[in-house]
């Protein structure tokens, strides 16, 4: 097997079990292991550490599959690490709640590179990295045998892809599509899923339990849900009794699916309203008009991905935050989120309360929450944590 050989003392991280090997920290290549193809990490010294998937053309130049010399890395080894992930989301009883979820969350479920999402009958594989690339049929197999799905499309377009060195793929990957879009159902509310064209790989599964919790702070509320996308949250606000729900997203595409999913609801009354709109723009509007709302949602994209942009990130959650807190009537409800894994809970606290500050408001936080159970977080991959709530009261 090729090897790779780092430099002195660059083996903490792995010790700690991290599962990623920097290229900075790489003394030797030994052999000449294709991308994908997996090779023993070792010490200066010679000790084992690890085996993992080459990747040539990242930063990240390999990412660990496993940490136990004796284990090899083949169909079986795949076949383990899938049923383990398939168990946990029997453990969490997420079937019961939605039949929409992630199945495999990359590093957190022990397979970098490597997101499965589950909508229905069909199934959506993106595969990010080299490694998950070089098993990517062998992977298809076992997760159509593991889990009876009728079909797998693939969602390989994420930009990280580029830092792999590895094209865009998108298409059909196993079985036969059924019509689309789909739909799936998320506590009660249901919603048509685009696979092919939706943002990720279609739905934003990682807000399950959070649009659920919100909507239910929203009976009699005036809301209004900046970022909705297809409606997620806004659907749920409506289904549990809101007086009236303004929904604002820039993608038409988004918002016409948001109509449609409000009329698959049975939501038709004129209590709904969509706009396009940039919402920073669209809150200095509401602003100057003098509008105010009981219960407001942000749930922007991800403004910094690393911690290098964290910086100017801020400066975006500010902004928005800071008008919400002064459109929200007194003990009125913001349900601010921020995806950004550059931005940690304590750094995205204070940033909500820099905003309430600079707005003049008092407030207090009511409820912490994170992504839902389905996009677990290894211990040893605190990276895999990333989307972070505070349900803020506005005394
Ligand atoms: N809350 C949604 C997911 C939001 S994803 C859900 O539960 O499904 C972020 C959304 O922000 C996307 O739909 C994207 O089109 C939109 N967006 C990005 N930048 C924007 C901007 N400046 N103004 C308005 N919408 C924006």
């Amino acid at each position: 097997m090729p090897e790779i050989i780092l430099k002195p003392a660059r083996e903490k991280s792995l010790l700690r079990r991290h599962p990623w090997v920097f290229s900075g920290a790489l003394d030797q290549v030994v052999g000449a292991p294709q991308p994908g193809e997996t090779v023993d990490v070792l010490t200066v010294k010679g000790e084992f550490l690890a085996k993992a998937a080459y990747s040539p053309h990242s930063q990240i130049r390999a990412r660990v599959w496993t940490f136990d010399q004796n284990e090899a890395v083949d169909a079986d080894f795949f076949r383990r690490r899938i049923d383990s992930a398939l168990a946990l989301r029997i453990t969490l009883g997420l079937s019961t709640v939605s039949d929409a979820m992630r199945l495999i969350h990359a590093e957190s479920d022990g397979l970098p590179g490597l997101i499965v999402d589950r909508y229905g009958e069909v199934l959506v594989l993106q595969s990010l990295t080299a490694g998950s690339e070089f098993w990517r049929d062998t992977l298809a197999d076992i997760l159509l045998e593991k889990t009876g799905a009728s079909a797998i499309y693939e969602r390989s377009d994420a930009d990280v892809r580029e830092l792999e060195g590895l094209p865009i793929h998108t298409g059909l990957l196993r079985g036969k599509m059924p019509s689309l879009p789909l739909t799936i159902q998320e506590f009660g509310v249901k919603f048509l899923v685009n696979v092919e064209t939706g943002h990720k790989t279609g739905f934003y599964l990682d807000q399950r339990q959070n649009r659920q919790r919100v909507g239910v702070l929203a009976y009699g509320r005036d809301v209004l849900n900046c970022f909705c996308y297809t409606g997620g949250f806004s659907l749920h606000a409506a289904a549990a009794g809101a007086k009236t729900v303004l929904s604002v997203d820039s993608s038409a595409d988004a918002l016409a699916l948001g109509q449609e999913n409000a009329r698959l609801n049975g939501q038709t009354g004129a209590g709904l309203e969509w706009r396009e709109a940039d919402v920073f723009q669209a809150l200095r509007k509401f602003r100057d008009e003098r509008r105010s709302f009981d219960l407001i949602i942000l749930d922007p994209p991800k403004f910094a991905a690393t911690v290098s942009q964290a910086e100017k990130a801020a400066r975006g959650y500010k902004d928005i935050n800071l008008l919400a807190f002064k459109l929200l009537r007194p003990g009125g409800i913001l349900a601010t989120f921020s995806c950004s894994g550059g931005i940690d809970v304590a750094l995205f606290q204070k940033i909500v309360a820099g905003a309430a500050l600079d707005a003049g408001v008092e407030a207090a936080i009511v409820e912490q929450l994170a992504q839902d159970g389905d996009h677990p977080i290894s211990l040893h991959f605190p990276e895999g944590a990333y989307l972070k709530g505070l349900i803020c009261r506005k005394i």
